[in-house]
């Protein structure tokens, strides 16, 4: 049997591999409202794609297309080039997509080390993390190789030093470098990031910055990120290609380079005035996250 795999995008004409996760023509409405109209998007394989722009323009709505909570109402979504579009979140998990969510989800009585072995567990032994959590003298017996990959987590993660700390103890940016942690236990080819530097101060947003990069280098399987932020120079500062939305249409894509001197962006989004250095850019520019005129509606 012939198995033909379609492709969308730049690597289609390049005939390369697929993306690692595509995007095309995706169109999404609630009642009146277009919340994205024809959207497209590829993630190429070991590459960060950021997805910038003003409140409501249809990020979130995109990652909920992406990870598969929400069903567009037209156009494809592409898996390492099988359409997943009909497929459920949990499935697509399965198959190599992880996503963190803007507000932790974590159990604030576990250690952060106690997290990612649960997160591992449930991929090794899915049926295990309800006997761990049911009975708390299974979290201490151990599966094979299980150490050796909490380890290798924790090392990559910089989070050695706080492994037996309760994650109610530490502050934000290290609870979303925990949470961060979970998703890569799961070893996805595909991580999706919704917000992940908000309510961060300076140090920690440039700490999580730099653990962006380094999971990117130092993944064995080219991990891809796809990462939905607010703060426009981190975003141009980390990706290797940037998506900026306004109004749930799609007005750029591109290197940060060629977005940076778009003057569509410039116009919609960035007020017309360079992003702030990242000495000072620890908040949006002026004129993120409102609409131009603040006539938003
Ligand atoms: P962003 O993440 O870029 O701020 P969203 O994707 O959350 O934007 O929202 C895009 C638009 O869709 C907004 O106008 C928002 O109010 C609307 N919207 C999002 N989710 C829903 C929903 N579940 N029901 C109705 N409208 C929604
Ligand atoms: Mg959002």
């Amino acid at each position: 049997m012939t198995v033909t795999v379609t492709n969308s995008g730049p690597d289609a004409a390049t005939g390369g591999d697929p993306p690692a996760l595509a995007a095309s023509d995706v169109t999404v409405s609630f009642g009146g409202l277009t919340a994205l109209s024809l959207v497209s998007l590829d993630v190429s394989r070991g590459s960060i794609v950021g997805l910038v722009g003003p409140n409501g323009a249809g990020k979130s709505t995109l990652l909920a297309v992406l990870s598969g909570l929400l069903r567009p109402d037209s156009g494809r979504v592409r898996l390492q080039g099988d359409d997943v579009t009909d497929v459920s979140a949990r499935l697509r998990a399965s198959r190599g997509l992880a996503r963190t969510f803007q507000q932790p989800e974590l159990f604030m009585g576990l250690t952060v080390r106690e997290h990612l072995v649960l997160a591992h567990r449930a991929r090794v032994v899915p049926h295990r993390m309800w006997r761990d959590m049911l009975d708390p003298r299974a979290l201490f017996m151990n599966s094979p190789g299980e150490n050796e990959k909490v380890d290798g987590l924790l090392e990559l993660l910089r989070l050695t030093h706080v492994a037996k700390a309760p994650v109610a103890a530490l502050p934000l940016g290290v609870i979303r470098l925990v949470e961060v942690g979970r998703a890569l236990a799961s070893e996805p080819q595909v991580l999706l990031l919704d917000e992940p530097l908000s309510g961060l101060d300076l140090h920690g947003s440039e700490n999580l910055i730099t653990v962006f990069r380094r999971i990117v280098d130092q993944s064995d399987d080219g991990l891809s990120l796809v990462i939905v932020e607010h703060d426009v120079a981190a975003v141009l500062a980390l990706s290797n290609s940037v998506v900026v939305l306004d109004f749930g249409q799609r007005i750029a894509v591109g290197t940060p380079e060629d977005v940076r001197s778009d003057p569509v962006v410039r116009a919609a989004y960035l007020g017309d005035a360079e992003p702030p250095q990242r000495a000072n850019a620890d908040r949006p520019p002026p004129g993120a996250g409102s609409r131009p005129g603040g006539d938003s509606g």
